[in-house]
């Protein structure tokens, strides 16, 4: 498999406030969540590929898309697993891996282990954190 090569991407916040929403902002650099069922992603079905929302990266495919009924977009696995970093979250009082964006080290979501086959893993995401490329494009 080709190994895919990869610069990070470093801003200042000051510059990421520029360039992002204050919604966006919150949820990427802040390790914010944004509410359940509110996203403009979490039901979409097209195909085509999510971005990361910062940064622009290719994250998931949404060949690996599914329903989890939680609310927010979920994903099985990433489209390059070097393409995402995890940190340990230990904001609430059951620990978390919290999903981030390997080029520019922005908040994504979670990955839990009740996902379906075959990975068995849920990259819960916020919609807000990704933008949608369509394959139609
Ligand atoms: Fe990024």
């Amino acid at each position: 498999m080709k190994k895919e090569k990869m610069q990070p991407i470093e801003r200042t916040e000051d510059e990421w406030k520029l360039l992002l929403s204050p919604e966006q902002y919150h949820v990427l650099r802040q390790k914010g969540t944004e509410r359940a069922f509110t996203g403009a992603l979490y039901d979409h079905k097209k195909p085509g590929i999510y971005t990361c929302g910062a940064c622009g990266l290719e994250l998931f495919d949404s060949d690996a898309k599914y329903d989890s009924g939680t609310g927010w977009p979920s994903f099985w696995r990433p489209i390059h697993s070097q393409f995402i970093a995890y940190e340990e979250d230990k904001r609430l009082e059951v620990t978390r891996v919290e999903v981030l964006c390997a080029r520019c080290h922005s908040h994504l979501g979670h990955v839990f282990e009740d996902g379906p086959p075959p990975t068995g893993l849920r990259y819960c995401l916020n919609s807000i954190a990704l933008n949608f490329l369509p394959n139609d494009f």
